[in-house]
């Protein structure tokens, strides 16, 4: 564990610590904040790093909001020592619960009992043993290290930390967060930050000032605009189940079922989703993620616009959501003609989404809606793309369904975005490019160069970087 010592307390040392900041590898979300007396870590999706990590020396875990590539990591961290306290809005920690039930369920009926067995048999964690590996077991585990702390309430979260989230319009309970580290300055950390046309956020809070800033560019290199992928979902939505069809929508139920929900409930509202078609999500958590929203309805949260708070339950009202557990399309499972079927993983690849691409995508009748975009090398991706066959787990799967790719259906902000938000702030001494592909980190680094004119870099994967102390 760290030293008790913080870094302005009298210690008989004749040196200062560095204070360093690493981005871990994998998706490149998580940041490892170390000041030589404390370690905080900034999210923590799941990267090979995680898996040889001894968590034991963490003070904290700071989640910006329950992502799977935020937040799917947790468990691990758990499994590897973490006892520390996890940091995060409530929204989020119910949430990080949610996703974090759902991904072990899924990893476990992936794999098969066997597999579980046989990784809880040969893993090499440094921590107290999980060896039944039971979802629910590890999901507690994790649950009662969560410290649920609001927005604009500066915290002292480990020695010589202190943390403000802030609202991030990306997600329900979504944050940026705000450190200071005393004589290394201030760091802002902007996870994932909203679009301006969030269908239900208010605008994320905007960015004042830290020493240094690292931010993402999942959506570095701009989009379109939603209003066409609108019409297009309306008209798939309306001629597919006109048809007898099954509209399959791989969306995880962290946050990604709400905003499909919010949509389907305004298509039955004009009149494109008809009453009676079923509308099922396939899995044991998605009403309990829908559950965390009605609550933030219920309590009037500022979070949300007022026009959703206006609409109150009928924001979400697609007549019935019915949570079914089945590998058989929705018509199967419902008896109707035609249904909406949602399922995660959101890209498509593995879990109850590819269960159902592997049966619905040989048949015309049928198809499948892609929101926003998706890693490289998923099923989505590759769907997305054009894809006449697609490879599910070990089959080779044809294309016959029509695919109707929905890029601008997303909540994350694009490029401008991000430079208007960065750009409502003072000038940071460096600025880091962090989290989404080269070439979105690329665009976005060049872009606040020349616009903002500040100091930015993209840094390497798991090499510190030393924050020079500040005159203070
Ligand atoms: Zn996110």
């Amino acid at each position: 564990m760290s030293d008790t010592t913080g870094p302005g307390s009298a210690t008989g040392r004749s040196a200062t610590p560095d204070v360093t900041l690493t981005p871990l590898g994998g998706a490149g979300t998580s940041v490892l904040v170390d000041t030589g007396y404390a370690r905080v870590l900034v999210d923590c999706g799941a990267s090979p790093d995680l898996a040889a990590f001894d968590a034991s020396m963490l003070d904290a875990v700071v989640l910006t909001h329950a992502h799977p590539q935020h937040a799917d990591g947790l468990a691990a961290l758990v499994r590897n020592g973490f006892a520390g306290s996890l940091i995060a809005t409530p929204y989020t920690l119910r949430m990080a619960d949610i996703g974090l039930r759902d991904a072990l369920l899924t990893q476990r009926e992936n794999e098969g009992p066997a597999a579980v067995a046989e990784r809880a048999h040969t893993r090499t964690g440094h921590g107290p043993a999980l060896p039944e590996d039971d979802p629910a077991r590890v999901a507690v585990a994790v649950a009662a290290l969560g410290v649920g702390h609001e927005f604009g309430d500066p915290m002292v979260i480990a020695p010589g930390i202190a943390c403000t989230l802030h609202r991030a319009g990306h997600a329900l309970g979504s944050a940026w967060v705000h450190l200071d580290l005393g004589s290394a300055g201030t760091v802002a950390i902007s996870g994932d930050l909203g679009r301006h046309r969030h269908p239900l956020l208010r605008h994320p809070e905007p960015f004042t000032h830290a020493d240094t800033v690292l931010v993402e560019a999942a959506y570095g290199e701009g989009r379109r605009p939603a209003s066409d992928d609108r019409d297009h979902l309306a008209h798939v939505v309306f001629t597919t189940l006109d048809h007898g069809g099954t509209v399959l929508v791989p969306a995880g139920p962290v946050d990604h079922i709400a905003t499909v929900l919010f949509e389907l409930a305004r298509l039955r509202r004009v009149g494109c989703l008809p009453g009676g078609v079923p509308v099922c999500f396939d899995g044991p958590t998605g009403l309990a993620s829908v559950g965390v929203w009605r609550d933030a309805l219920l309590a009037r949260d500022p979070e949300l616009h007022d026009s959703v708070l206006d609409a109150g339950f009928g924001a979400f009202d697609v007549g019935s959501l019915t949570e079914v557990r089945t590998a058989r399309p929705v018509r199967h499972a419902s008896g109707a003609a035609g249904g909406i079927l949602i399922a995660g993983p959101h890209h498509g690849d593995g879990g109850r989404a590819g269960r159902h691409l592997r049966e619905l995508l040989p048949d015309p009748r049928n198809a499948v809606l892609l929101q926003g975009r998706s890693p490289v090398g998923t099923a989505a991706h590759a769907l997305a793309r054009g894809a006449t066959e697609v490879r599910i787990g070990k089959d080779v799967v044809p294309v016959r369904a029509r695919i109707a790719h929905l890029p601008g259906m997303t909540t994350h902000a694009d490029a401008a975005e991000i430079i208007e938000w960065l750009g409502r702030g003072t000038e940071p001494a460096m600025t880091y490019v962090v989290h989404g592909s080269p070439g979105a980190r690329l665009a976005l680094r060049n872009r606040i160069r020349d616009t903002l004119d500040w100091n930015a870099e993209i840094p390497t994967p798991d090499t510190s970087l030393v924050l020079p102390a500040t005159a203070r």
